[in-house]
């Protein structure tokens, strides 16, 4: 039998519906700006992000560095919670590409809060690095998927202002966080100078991102774009893909998340595990008794793929390629191996 494959929502393969709207996608050449499909992706996203303009770029973890890129100097420091996707899974980026340094601090459920950013804030002193830049991460992927409602996002982006400090959103999830809430996405990110969101997560596009921000700031992401190499030309193909998940494939994601609050309780039952609540379609869950990789290898014996973020912690991702039969499979597979 086929795998149940929940180590990330990147693993789905495009439907017949996404593959038709890119077989039939108008195109152009993006870098000379004339790739209709480009264009109205990027107006779009703009649009329900609540900013002037976007732009679309290969991956989020070139996205993410553009923002930072845009938003800092060198040298600058960039508050950020010690697990998010930029310090952890981005290799060295923001030091290599921009030349800052992380101040990482941990928050329990992985969002940063105003108290946290207030103690950023320090006497100016010729020998001192500043925060010029505060990272938030909306769902918060190494925390379990957990959301940022909309009165706390407020709250922290209110600090960072106050304290003079920039604001990114790491939205690669957002969609995941809006529908959670029941709130437009806009609402999760206002204030915010940038905000990076990806289709190739829960939205189940083969490629893609986008960093949303003023039209200023995104000429000049545009020109970091080129220079890291992300100047794409019919990406056309692509775009029509994240404007097919936009109209079909933002209100099920609802579904996911009760799927992942099955495999989370099945968890929970497990001996010597902390799981996560899911509040979203990540389930992170932690060992007290057995390594995570050999449990992640007893779970592919049973046909369910799990992935081992370290020694102690398993994370489990549900996503469109998983129904509620696979899931049903998965609980089994879980409890055999845990129970
Ligand atoms: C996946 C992810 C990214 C990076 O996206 P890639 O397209 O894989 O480079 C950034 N932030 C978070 C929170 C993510 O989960």
């Amino acid at each position: 039998m086929k795998p149940i494959d929940l180590r990330s929502d990147t693993v789905t393969r495009p439907t017949p519906g996404m593959r038709k709207a890119m077989a039939e996608a108008e195109v152009g050449d993006d870098v000379f700006g004339e790739d209709p499909s480009v264009r109205r992706l990027e107006d779009r996203v703009a649009d329900l992000l609540g900013f002037e303009a976007a732009l679309f770029v290969p991956s989020g973890t070139m996205g993410n560095a553009i923002a930072i890129r845009v938003l800092t100097e060198r040298g600058d420091e960039v508050l950020v919670e010690r697990r998010s996707h930029v310090v952890r899974y981005e290799l060295s980026a923001m030091s290599v590409l921009s030349g800052v340094m992380p101040r990482a601090v941990e928050a329990p459920d992985g969002h940063l809060t105003p108290a946290q950013v207030r103690e950023a804030v320090a006497p100016p002193a010729y020998y001192k690095s500043d925060v010029s830049l505060v990272v938030l991460e909306n769902t918060h992927n190494l925390a379990g998927g957990t959301v940022q409602d909309v009165a706390e996002t407020r709250a922290v982006i209110a600090a960072a202002r106050d304290a003079g400090f920039r604001v990114h959103v790491d939205g690669a999830r957002i969609w995941n966080a809006a529908v959670a809430l029941g709130e437009p996405p806009s609402a999760l990110v206002a204030g915010a100078d940038t905000v990076m969101t990806c289709l190739s997560k829960g939205l189940g596009c083969p490629v893609g991102s986008l960093v949303a921000s003023s039209r200023e700031r995104i000429e000049r992401a545009r020109r970091v774009r080129k220079l890291l190499g992300g100047g794409m030309r019919q990406s056309g193909i692509l775009a029509a893909a994240g404007l097919w998940a936009l109209d079909e494939a933002v209100d099920r994601l609802g579904e996911d998340h009760t799927r992942a609050r099955r495999l989370g309780e099945a968890l929970g039952r497990g001996r010597g595990v902390r799981a996560t609540r899911p509040q979203t379609n990540i389930v992170v869950a932690t060992l007290e008794d057995r390594p995570a990789p050999e449990v992640a290898a007893a779970l592919a014996e049973r046909g369910v793929l799990a992935i081992a973020m370290d020694a102690r912690t398993l994370r489990l991702v549900t996503h469109r390629d998983v129904g509620d039969s696979d899931c049903t499979r998965a609980v089994e597979a879980i409890e055999a191996t845990l129970g």
